[in-house]
């Protein structure tokens, strides 16, 4: 791994904050150290006070803040008597830890601080850089994880047995590291978590974390050549995959798609993820023994549950069969908590490939990301011996941990997106109308298929291309709105048909047609709507405005009578906002 740090970049920042932001940024830059939010890193300064005082703060990266991006902003100033206070207390609640750091802060307006504070306080360093990097983790989910980690660094690094992350890891790494001399080690292994690495210096704290990536990673590559045969046979065949969408039977994923999101309970989408670690994990001989042993790290949990679901032949008991032995793991390991979701996360879907499943393409790209890096390191590990993930009860822990279900309560919201997850395909979308139809079905949150002219799908080659990639795209197709009566909207419907007989509440709109096309399937509702917007869009008085010819009259008119009974019409799902007064 390269270090990124550039001197004449890095010479324009004068304070340490300012020299923060920069290594931060460094860090998340490089998605085998950080992804989505993980790792964190601090910068102990002195700040004066309102009364002239100068103070010891720690300004520690803050919930909701992503390292790549992060800004001076996003950390938040913890005073540091405070933390290393907390760290000599035998225990602590999270939620007085919350509080009390909080209450610490010089800035209420600060984002909360990361979970891991009090350890960031207690090294003895001015720059702490902590990573979730892939290397080291995949060494350390290995059933010689402690030899491994010893070959690769001796005694320049301190090895953490795994511990819950939060106040109980900070009380741990606090007792270990009493007698130490700090001056001796390069950094904290965090078995099946990750690193740390430290400074006066910020340059050094982050170079310190390459270097000590790098020998993790040429350690792994001198140990691998084992199974360098069965990658390369792997290699080609994602390939080929890649090349012709192989296999992939799409009729097939969208009726996945539908069944995951009736487990969910609302629609999803469903992203094939074609990487090669993908491919081939999925075509693995011993696929279920090895996606079922659990992730990375703990903190991945909350995004794609400890383990995927397993679809081969027959998909509906697979996902009942899931959904069983979540409960069954929540009922093992629960403590009067509350059960979230049943339905996975993530499919491996044998034979074939990974599919990621989220309420938004974003959510779903970043559980493909996560499960991405985990497909590599899995294969990594079983050819340095074994892949090895923490237990479930060490995994139920983080995932059912406040602290972390509260990075989450963010997302979007149905009630204020009610074709959130679905998949709509809108013709004539190049027209005036057509764009607004658009940007209001995406309002509502669906994702959109544009066809832009009748050209797009005036053969039924071009038709059925226009509706594969609605499931190459989304893993489905819902709802299809055609505006303007055109003949080859009953071309277009014909080659839609098995998929929207897969879709979620499936729904044909047409818009000013003469007649209404007919399905063969009666579960796909067909829609029509007489609206004084057509795509026609007439010039007049040199502005373009959107007309209807009613008896041969213009009428002028506006869209939002068509976009009001798009809403209604496609959104029975809808149930407005209770707004009420409270006094
Ligand atoms: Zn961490």
């Amino acid at each position: 791994m390269q270090s990124l740090w550039h001197a004449q970049t890095a010479s324009q920042f004068t304070t340490p904050l300012e020299l923060r932001v920069y290594t931060s940024r460094l860090l998340g830059q490089e998605p085998a150290l950080v992804l989505h939010g993980g790792g964190n890193t601090s910068v102990k300064t002195q700040v004066n006070n309102l009364f002239g005082e100068p103070e010891d703060i720690l300004f520690v990266k803050g919930s909701g803040w992503d390292l790549e991006t992060i800004e001076a902003a996003g950390f938040a100033p913890v005073k540091m008597h405070v933390l290393l206070k907390m760290a000599q207390l035998t225990e602590l609640s999270d939620s007085d830890m919350v509080k009390y750091q909080r209450a610490a802060m010089i800035d209420p307006n600060a984002p909360n601080p990361s979970v891991e504070a009090i350890l960031h306080a207690i090294i003895p360093f001015a720059f702490v850089d902590h990573t979730h990097t892939d290397a080291v983790v995949t060494l350390t989910n290995t059933s010689n994880a402690e030899s491994f980690i010893e070959q690769v660094y001796g005694k320049r690094v301190l090895v953490i047995p795994y511990v819950m992350p939060g106040f109980a890891l900070a009380k741990r790494v606090y007792k270990m590291t009493q007698d130490i001399d700090w001056q001796s080690i390069e950094g904290l292994v965090l078995m099946n978590h990750g690193l740390f690495t430290f400074s006066d210096d910020a340059k050094t704290a982050y170079e310190n974390t390459i270097k000590l990536v790098t020998e993790a990673e040429k350690f792994i590559e001198a140990n691998l050549c084992i199974n360098a045969e069965e990658r390369e046979e792997a290699d080609e065949k994602s390939l080929e995959y890649l090349d012709e969408n192989i296999n992939i039977d799409l009729l097939e994923l969208a009726k996945i798609r539908k069944l995951v999101s009736a487990q969910k309970g609302y629609a999803q989408v469903a992203l094939l993820n074609s990487s090669k670690g993908s491919c081939h994990i999925a075509s693995h001989p011993e696929l279920k023994s090895i996606a079922n042993r659990g992730p990375l790290t703990p903190d991945h949990v909350i995004r794609t549950k400890r383990v995927p679901a397993i679809l081969s032949d027959n998909i509906e008991a697979e996902l009942c069969g899931y959904a069983q032995d979540y409960i069954e793991y929540f009922d093992r390991y629960q403590s009067g908590q509350t059960i979230l979701n049943y339905a996975p996360s993530f499919a491996i879907w044998q034979g074939k490939a990974a599919i990621s499943f989220g309420k938004t393409v974003n959510q779903a790209l970043i559980i493909e990301d996560i499960t991405s890096h985990t497909f590599d390191a899995i294969l990594t590990a079983e050819a340095l011996g074994g892949y090895q993930a923490l237990s479930p009860a060490d995994i139920f822990a983080v995932e059912y941990w406040e602290l972390e279900q509260a990075k989450l309560k963010k997302g979007p919201f149905s009630h204020d997106k009610p074709l959130l997850g679905k998949v709509a395909m809108v013709t004539t979308a190049a027209t005036q109308v057509g764009q607004a139809v658009v940007a209001h079905m995406e309002i509502l949150g669906a994702n959109v298929v544009e066809l832009g002219e009748h050209l797009e799908f005036d053969t039924l080659d071009k038709c059925q291309e226009a509706a594969e990639t609605a499931i190459i795209d989304y893993g489905g197709l819902d709802i299809v709105i055609c505006l303007g009566d055109d003949p080859s909207n009953l071309m277009l419907l014909k080659a839609c048909e098995a998929f929207l007989e897969h879709g979620i509440n499936p729904r044909v709109l047409c818009v000013n047609h003469g007649s209404l096309p007919v399905m063969s399937d009666n579960i796909i509702e067909v829609l029509h709507l007489n609206c004084s917007a057509s795509p026609t869009l007439v010039s007049l008085n040199g502005s373009t405005s959107l007309v209807q010819k009613t008896n041969g009259e213009h009428l002028e008119t506006g869209v939002f009578n068509l976009l009001s009974a798009i809403t209604m019409m496609l959104s029975n799902e809808y149930v407005p906002h209770e707004e009420g007064v409270s006094v």
